[in-house]
């Protein structure tokens, strides 16, 4: 019989490989993962955490003002960018840590070090040492990529917004997804002139139509200059004294602004692995393809997380990880469940949604559709014109729910419970016989009585 030097070798120690090792040792797995970079991954380290940290630092912005129509004499202050940065990367060393103390404690052998593969049961470690397992588990996430044109290494990524030794005045975002709206929202509010280029006709592709058209009106109310239909051409540092960048746009513009931030999507880490050599099928964008039990083309090798691009979410990640150790060394062959994910964006105002927007839920059956949009209370007391909205999508035939989409502060907050009804096959009228908790804005997600119209 042959022998492995682990039964299992993750290879990254982000949300999925961190869990799924650790939750195999528990079991009493022998386990071996190698990590290049930092524990915590993508969202520990340059994503989830200290993107929601720099969206409360964004949030005080507008708290002087409002406190002041309820009777408060605040003063609006400076931000300080140092002291926020220096909190917010002791914060992330203390979670990396915790991550690193997670492994080591439930006796997961760490190498700080690239792993690559040598066949389907041996890694090869950065310094050349060759470990075997019996099982190999792919975990390396994803990375930002830049588009590929003159210039484009004078702009950064998501990555490297963390640690900017000073805000930039201005700064232009290229994208319209998560990332791109998400901080063009946050810098923002901390103060930075914000102007963002989407190529399509309206942010958040993918996302309810009504829902990320009333984002997109609130940026701009806030004061994102935002530019529809408009993508670069070139970047260039600006040669005639100033330090700016001179960006070329294909509406004819040419502006000059401090930084630039490409959001334009990411790519599965699977460059260089020696994936392809063995046989492990990738995808066209580089992911590695599973099947619903996260296994490769090849049987000993699995994969979880951004590397396979099925659902980019940190809990879906988990999640995929653990049903991995379930199937493999717990004799309980467990699929994903990809359905019915409730997600939020943390712009602001935040989305909060699970289920289908209305435009696919119509493709696919006859809907109603119930919807309300107002000025919740404690804004509009402050004079504020800032909107909020309620949604739901509802199948005529069966009465389900199939989606809900919230657009309001604490979005992400309401979805998680409105989530859990939906996952459990709520219909309309189980939400119209549960009693609002009054006065709030989510009371308005059951007391919509009559559809605006159906589809
Ligand atoms: P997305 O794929 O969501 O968005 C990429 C954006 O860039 C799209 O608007 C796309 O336009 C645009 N784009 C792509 N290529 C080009 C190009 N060559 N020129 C100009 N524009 C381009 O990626 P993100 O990087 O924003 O986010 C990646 C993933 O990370 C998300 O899908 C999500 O799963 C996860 N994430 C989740 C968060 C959360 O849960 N809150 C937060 C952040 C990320 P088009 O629409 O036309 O394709």
């Amino acid at each position: 019989m042959t022998t492995f030097d682990y039964d299992l070798f993750v290879i990254g120690g982000g949300s999925g490989g961190v869990r799924a090792a650790r939750v195999a040792a528990q079991k009493g797995v022998r386990v071996g993962l190698a990590e290049e970079d930092r524990y915590g991954g993508t969202c520990v380290i340059r994503g989830c955490v200290p993107k929601k940290l720099m969206v409360f630092a964004s949030e005080f912005a507008g708290v002087a003002e409002e406190a002041r129509a309820y009777g408060w004499d605040f003063q609006a202050g400076s931000f300080d960018w140092p002291r926020f940065r220096t909190n917010l990367h002791a914060e992330l060393d203390r979670l990396e840590g915790i991550y690193r103390n997670l492994l080591n404690s439930n006796g997961v052998e760490t190498f700080d070090s690239r792993a690559t593969l040598v066949d389907p049961h041996t890694v090869e470690l950065a310094d050349g040492t060759r470990k075997s397992a019996k099982h190999i588990l792919l975990a390396m996430g994803g990375r930002p990529v830049k588009p590929d044109m003159p210039g484009a290494d004078l702009a950064i990524t998501s990555n490297d917004i963390f640690h900017l030794d000073t805000l930039p005045k201005s700064i232009l975002i290229i994208g319209g997804g998560y990332i791109a709206c998400e901080f063009a929202c946050i810098l923002n509010g901390l103060g930075v002139e914000v102007t963002q280029y989407y190529r399509g006709a309206q942010i958040l592709r993918g996302f309810d139509d009504e829902a990320r058209g009333l984002v997109s009106e609130e940026m701009q109310q806030d004061g994102i200059k935002l530019h529809l239909g408009t993508n670069i051409l070139s970047l260039e540092r600006e040669t005639d004294g100033g330090n700016g960048i001179r960006v070329k746009a294909t509406n004819g513009d040419a502006h000059v602004f401090e930084q630039v931030m490409f959001a334009t999507g990411r790519a599965p880490n699977t460059e260089g692995m020696g994936l392809g050599a063995l046989g492990v099928e990738l995808g066209r964008g580089g992911q590695v393809v599973v099947d619903t039990y996260s296994q490769s083309a090849v049987p000993s090798i699995y994969a979880v997380g951004d590397v396979t691009d099925r659902l980019n979410l940190t809990p879906v990640a988990i999640r995929e990880g653990m049903a991995f150790v379930e199937t493999v060394f717990g004799g309980n062959p467990t699929a994903v469940d990809h359905d019915l994910v409730p997600t939020a964006i943390f712009t602001q105002p935040e989305i909060g949604t699970v289920g289908l927007s209305e435009e696919a839920a119509r493709e696919i059956e006859p809907v109603e559709i119930y919807c309300t949009s107002f000025r919740p209370m404690r804004t509009a007391f402050a004079g504020n014109a800032r909107r909020v909205l309620m949604k739901l999508v509802v199948s005529t035939a069966t009465r389900k729910v199939l989606g809900c989409h919230i657009v309001a502060p604490g979005a992400g907050e309401m979805i998680q419970l409105a989530g859990v009804a939906i996952k459990m096959g709520a219909t309309k009228e189980d939400f119209d016989r549960t009693v609002a908790v009054h006065p709030t804005m989510a009371e308005e997600i059951v007391t919509m009585k009559s559809p605006v119209r159906t589809a």
